[in-house]
C-alpha cells in the first residue's frame, strides 16, 4: 500500500489541487486525510467535494467538529471561530451529515490514524514534539500512527525504548521500530514555509517521504478576504506561520 497522507486542508482548494497534481505520477494508491478539511479558508464546499471524491479515509478534526456543533468551538481564538461560523452557514445539510459521519480514529493496515493524539482523539491536544509524542506510543497498538493539528511536521521514532526525531524528509521505517507521523498542513503550514505539505508512506517499501508543493496562496488569500473572512487568515498563507 503506498499512501498520499494529507492533513489540515482547511477550505484551502488551491493547495489541495496543487498537492493532487503533484502527487498524480507518484503511484500512491491509497489517500489518507487526518481531518480539518474544513474551517480558515474561504472554499469549505469546493474542498469537501474533492475530499470526498479522491479520498479514501478521512478522519475528523477539530474545525470539522465545530462545523457541526458550535460547542466544539469553544477553545477557538477569534479568528478560527469568525471562520468556523461562517463556514457553518455554508455547508448544506448533506456536507453537514457527510462530516457527522467521520470518526475521530480510524485503522488502516496497521497504521492508525487521528487528528490529535492518540490517547484521547476527540480531546484535541496537541503533540508538538518529541517529549509529546513520547508520552502516546502505549496508547496505540500499530507500528505507525499518523497524527495531525499542529501544522508543523515532526517524525519520532521509538526503537528499544528510545524516543527521537527524524528530521530528514525522506525517512527509511525499520520494521522493528515505531512511529508517529505529522506530514504538516496541506492548507495553512505554520513552519515558516508557506507551501502546501504531504506525505507519501509506502508499506511494503518502508519509506515515508514529507514533500512540499507551491501553489497560488495569494488566490487563496484573495478568496479569504472578498469573503470577509479575518485578514490575518489571508496574510497567514503568504509566509506560512
Ligand atoms: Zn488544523
Amino acid at each position: 500500500m503506498r499512501c498520499l497522507i494529507a492533513t489540515d486542508i482547511h477550505s484551502n482548494i488551491e493547495a489541495l489541487e496543487a498537492v493532487l497534481e503533484d502527487a498524480s505520477d507518484l503511484g500512491c494508491d491509497t489517500y489518507l486525510c487526518l481531518g480539518d478539511v474544513v474551517g480558515y479558508g474561504a472554499s469549505p464546499r469546493e474542498t469537501l467535494a474533492v475530499v470526498r471524491e479522491r479520498f479514501d479515509v478521512v478522519v475528523r478534526g477539530n474545525h470539522d467538529a465545530a462545523a457541526i456543533d458550535e460547542a466544539e468551538s469553544f477553545r477557538f481564538n477569534e479568528y478560527a471561530r469568525a471562520a468556523i461560523d461562517w463556514t457553518r452557514d455554508r455547508l448544506n445539510p448533506g456536507e453537514l451529515r457527510y462530516i457527522s459521519s467521520l470518526s475521530v480514529t480510524e485503522h488502516v493496515d496497521g497504521v492508525r490514524l487521528v487528528h490529535g493524539s492518540p490517547d484521547d482523539p476527540a480531546g484535541w491536544h496537541y503533540i508538538k514534539d518529541t517529549m509529546g509524542a513520547s508520552y502516546q506510543f502505549e496508547a496505540f497498538d500499530e507500528q505507525i500512527c499518523l497524527i495531525g493539528h499542529t501544522h508543523v511536521p515532526l517524525v519520532v521514532s521509538l526503537a528499544g525504548g528510545t524516543v527521537r526525531e527524524e528530521t530528514d524528509t525522506l525517512v527509511r521505517l525499520r520494521p522493528n521500530m515505531r512511529y508517529m507521523i505529522n506530514v504538516g498542513s496541506v492548507g495553512q503550514p505554520r513552519d515558516d514555509d508557506p507551501r502546501a505539505a504531504y506525505g507519501v508512506l509506502d508499506l511494503e517499501a518502508g519509506s515515508l517521504e514529507l514533500r512540499r508543493v507551491r501553489y497560488p496562496a495569494k488566490r487563496a488569500r484573495r478568496k479569504i478576504l472578498e469573503a470577509g473572512l479575518p485578514e490575518f487568515l489571508g496574510e497567514r498563507l503568504l509566509d506560512g506561520v
